[in-house]
């Protein structure tokens, strides 16, 4: 890839949030706060798009594939969870699941692991983010924060063996759990990043804005300029 071409992302969410949070849904809240970085081409896709939005002309088109899903997990057809996971291992493309999507088939599929949380409570707030990892390129220029609001996941967390784990996350009642994690599977780079649940305005925070950011030119394998 050139470094001076765009770097291309797809945004795809399955298009369930409810709107009093994200009227247009999280892909678009999400493509919306990268499109202001001009060296990012970013499109977004959705569960009812042609193909489930992961055609291969589509796919072939994306360095950095964003993913938000939790009630379609399961109708996410397998011909279209085979086609991303190629894309990560043999072509590189990055991968981003948010939140639920750690119980996605295409991040548990590449990761080998069942995705599963030891608990979760709705509402739970505030989660208090640490990076435990502040030397990875993915918490560049982040720093510790509270999010309010925010649904609670404990661990164990089924997420296999990371190479990193950059953000930790503790909540009221002494849960706890990694909330940043960074794998190399095949050619591909993921980062999955645990805040974002629907109800939640997280995505319009610019320090998780920044984190995703990062995990896009870090998944690419490019460095911002
Ligand atoms: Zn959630």
């Amino acid at each position: 890839m050139a470094t001076n071409s765009k770097l291309r992302v797809l945004v795809w969410s399955e298009g369930t949030a409810p709107k009093f949070a994200y009227p247009h849904d999280i892909n678009d809240a999400v493509a919306t706060a990268l499109k202001s970085d001009p060296q990012l081409a970013v499109r977004t896709a959705t569960f009812t798009d042609d193909e489930q939005g992961l055609s291969e002309a589509s796919l072939a088109a994306t360095d950095v594939l964003i993913w938000w899903g939790h009630l379609l997990h399961r109708n996410v057809q397998d011909v279209n969870v085979e086609r991303v996971m190629k894309h990560v291992r043999e072509r590189g493309m990055g991968f981003v699941p948010l939140h639920s999507s750690h119980m996605s088939k295409p991040f548990t599929q590449l990761i080998g692991a069942t995705g599963y949380i030891g608990g979760w409570k709705h509402d739970a707030g505030p989660e208090e983010i640490k990076v435990v990892m502040p030397e990875h390129p993915v918490a560049r220029g982040v720093s510790d924060m509270v999010i309010e609001d925010e649904e609670m996941y404990d661990e164990p967390f089924e997420i296999g063996t990371p190479d990193a784990v950059v953000f930790h996350s503790t909540f009221p009642d002494g849960k706890q759990i990694r909330s940043g994690l960074a794998y190399q599977i095949g050619k591909g780079r993921i980062f999955y990043y645990r805040p974002g649940h629907e109800e939640n305005p997280t995505f319009y925070r610019p320090d998780v804005q920044r984190v995703i950011r990062n995990a896009v030119y870090w998944a690419a394998k490019r460095t911002e300029d």
